[in-house]
């Protein structure tokens, strides 16, 4: 399928900036869902695939074009996979990126380090349309563990407290093209271009 344009289903700067960063090389033009006014919608869902789609048929409904939606966030398993499809607001509904890692912390204090591995998942979710019955579904996992201090200035999210054990750095410490090589969010699209392909 040759994609001309989308409408990335998101109103997440930290990222917007990856995608937009992601898209760079490939000829399509990107548009955020800001640029239509797109209502942020309920993420009713009980997972991340769930609510992907639900963001994604929003946005290609009011935009009238294809559209993108990405849920993503932080799975840990000491916690049973939490904050999984919450970690948005997983200090509450208007929670800051640091009211999210101050909880994450005080939840896993006492946990040795062996015990702290978390995943960062993230599905996409491709629509043609708003009623495209078969939509492109593609999904990136990164796995690491979560430090007992924030490391690094970079990222947004949970990015200070997730550290890779194979670059031996955080999220946080990585450029935006070192992060797009290893995340989810890179995996997941890489994945998503190949079925694009077809
Ligand atoms: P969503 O916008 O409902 O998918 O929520 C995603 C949330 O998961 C973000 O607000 C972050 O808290 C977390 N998250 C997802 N991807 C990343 C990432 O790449 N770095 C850090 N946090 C992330």
């Amino acid at each position: 399928m040759a994609l001309e344009q989308l409408v990335l289903a998101s109103g997440n700067k930290g990222k917007l900036k990856e995608f937009r960063h992601l898209f760079k090389p490939l000829h399509i033009q990107v548009h955020t869902q800001a640029d239509f006014k797109v209502a942020p919608v309920a993420e009713t869902g009980l997972t991340f695939v769930e609510n992907a789609l639900l963001k994604a048929r929003a946005a290609a409904r009011t935009a009238k074009m294809p559209a993108l939606g990405d849920d993503s966030g932080l799975v840990v398993e000491a916690l049973k996979g939490q904050p999984g499809i919450y970690s948005a607001r997983f200090a509450g509904e208007n929670a800051s990126d640091r009211d999210n890692n101050d909880l994450l912390l005080e939840k896993l204090s006492g946990v040795i380090p062996e015990r702290r591995s978390a995943t960062f998942y993230c599905c996409l979710v491709l629509l043609r349309h708003h009623r495209d019955p078969a939509p492109i579904i593609a999904t990136g996992s990164w796995y690491g563990t979560i430090l007992e201090a924030p490391q690094g200035r970079g990222g947004f999210g949970y990015d200070p407290l997730f550290f890779d054990p194979k670059l031996g750095t955080t999220a946080a410490e990585l450029s935006m093209a070192e992060k797009g090589q290893v995340s989810h969010r890179g995996q997941a699209l890489k994945a998503l271009i190949e079925e694009l392909k077809g």
